[in-house]
């Protein structure tokens, strides 16, 4: 069990991601059903850590990692710590609209923890930035480029000006 959980913060580690993406991927193939998953990045990680040092950096994920938990409730709902300061959340069942309206309560919840961060441009506090991809599982898409396409969406995320939410629909591919 150790070995699929992220030392740092406890939550589950990109190995059991991996493994989650996968099976639910499957799964929602096999049942005709909606995919989505959603990227986070915490907006300037680096110059909180140069500010607040390592310590403080670690605080802030754990912070952040027990916040995104305590956001999601359905039974097949899944967090991940994808690595860094990036977090992955994989969510069944779960159409555009449910994804956007669950990542916009991640970003209030990490707003309302009130960190302070007064190296950031955006915020003078703690913010994060999010990307999400909606599909039904079929040959035309594979995992890892669905992955690829909610990292592109995070990126125009962070194009955009941070703290702020972006879907695949809304760029162009
Ligand atoms: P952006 O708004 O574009 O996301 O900027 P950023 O500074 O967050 O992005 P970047 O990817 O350059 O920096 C990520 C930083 O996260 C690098 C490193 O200092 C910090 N970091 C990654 N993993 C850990 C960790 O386990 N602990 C701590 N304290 N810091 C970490
Ligand atoms: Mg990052
Ligand atoms: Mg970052």
């Amino acid at each position: 069990r150790l070995s699929s959980l992220d030392g740092l913060t406890g939550i589950a580690n990109r190995r059991q991601f991996d493994e989650t993406l996968q099976s639910e991927w499957d799964r929602a193939a096999r049942e005709n059903a909606q995919l989505s998953l959603i990227l986070i990045d915490i907006d300037y990680f680096k110059p909180f850590n140069d500010t607040y040092g390592h310590q403080g950096g670690d605080d802030c994920l754990q912070k952040v990692a027990k916040t995104l938990e305590s956001c999601v409730s359905r039974p097949g709902d899944f967090v991940a710590r994808y690595g860094g300061e990036e977090f992955v959340v994989v969510l069944p069942a779960t159409d555009e609209a449910g994804a956007t309206g669950l990542a916009e309560r991640f970003r209030s919840a990490i707003q309302e923890l009130q960190i302070p961060h007064e190296a950031s441009a955006v915020s003078d506090i703690v913010t994060i930035s999010a990307g999400i991809a909606c599909t039904v599982p079929g040959s035309e898409l594979s995992p890892e480029r669905f992955l690829q396409l909610t990292d592109q969406a995070l990126y125009e995320a962070k194009e955009r000006g941070r703290d702020r939410v972006v879907c695949t629909s809304e760029i162009a591919n």
